[in-house]
């Protein structure tokens, strides 16, 4: 039940069944490759009967039958849910291209001005959220740049300069900015979770993994120095949900999902970099906000779904040079 060896129908139908879906997991797999292989045999062969070595026979005959076009087959964990996922990545051309192919320049525009947020602007030592909750998201809307030119009209009156074509682009309104993102959700770029937050998906880490290293990382910046794109000490893989050293510079990550294997292996759970005690209780992602003393004491003033959109902008605030400190007490306070 291996197939043959030469590249058939099968793996024709593997791959094109891939190729539309853009990921893959062995789950998705079974019903797919149990129908071709059906087909193929002449009997029936049930969902049961699929392993991972007969999925892995047909990844890399599509994965050679790809490589000639420049795209490659990668694999992840899903941070949380500790599932494999396959993906068809393309190997020469960056992200923000492709996506130009089924979107709009102002779809582009506003999906870049979403991931620096994300990585960005909600991104700093003191608060690696790497994810938007809906109040944030709408902020991304507007372009900036059209926020610019439509205040320099207001000044000058019709002497103001016309606006250049790179700053053109106005911005997408909230419906067409949800119906972006939506069809983001679809395309399995972006997750959305059950309290509407938006966050990269595995996807997206693997086609954008050395984009966001080249976007967002200081490629001058010493070693040891924070850097907003992080990985992973077990699997080395970029974190942008999981565990970090309780260190506020230090830029040792885990996820939830590697960290038992990887301390098993270790005498203390102590930081591997800077050595001090890892407690696993400082976090990136939804956590690194949900987790807070504001936060939590702000939850028993509110119901089930009243997530406060406004509280955790608060709390995601940017830092404002050394004043964050003033600013937990702030919230402590209220
Ligand atoms: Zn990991
Ligand atoms: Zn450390």
């Amino acid at each position: 039940m291996e197939g043959d060896d030469e590249y058939n129908d099968g793996n024709r139908a593997f791959l094109q069944a891939f190729m539309a879906r853009g990921t893959m997991t062995l789950r998705e797999a079974k019903p797919i490759l149990a129908n071709i292989l059906t087909i193929q045999e002449g009997e029936p062969v049930e969902t049961v009967q699929i392993t991972q070595e007969i999925f892995d026979s047909y990844l890399s005959a599509a994965q050679e039958a790809l490589s000639s076009l420049d795209y490659d087959i990668r694999s992840t964990m899903h941070q949380v849910a500790k599932k494999r996922i396959w993906a068809i990545v393309n190997t020469t051309s960056d992200a923000m291209t492709q996506l130009a192919t089924l979107h709009s320049a102002e779809e582009i525009a506003f999906v870049k001005r979403v991931l620096d947020a994300m990585f960005d602007k909600y991104n700093s030592p003191r608060l690696e959220a790497m994810f938007l909750d809906s109040m944030q998201f709408h902020q991304c809307c507007r372009a900036p740049a059209a926020a610019q030119a439509a205040d320099a009209v207001e000044e000058d009156g019709e002497e103001g300069q016309p606006p250049q074509p790179s700053q053109q682009l106005r911005g997408l309104k909230s419906s067409e900015a949800e119906a972006m993102m939506q069809s983001m959700v679809d395309e399995g770029w972006f997750e959305r979770s059950v309290e509407g937050c938006y966050s990269l998906s595995p996807r997206a880490l693997m086609e954008l993994h050395s984009w966001l290293i080249e976007t967002y990382n200081d490629p001058g910046a010493e070693p040891g120095d924070w850097q907003r794109i992080k990985f992973c000490e077990a699997c080395k893989d970029i974190v942008t949900v999981g565990q970090r050293c309780t260190e506020r510079d230090c830029n040792v990550r885990l996820h939830d999902i590697c960290e038992e294997a990887f301390w098993r292996t270790k005498r203390e759970k102590k930081c591997p970099k800077c050595q001090t005690l890892w407690d696993g209780k400082h976090f990136v992602g939804e956590r690194a906000v949900t987790e807070t003393e504001a936060y939590r004491r702000s939850k028993g003033h509110r119901g089930r779904d009243g997530r406060s959109s406004g509280l955790m902008e608060q709390i995601m605030a940017p830092d404002e040079e050394e004043e964050e400190e003033e600013d937990q007490e702030h919230l402590d306070d209220e």
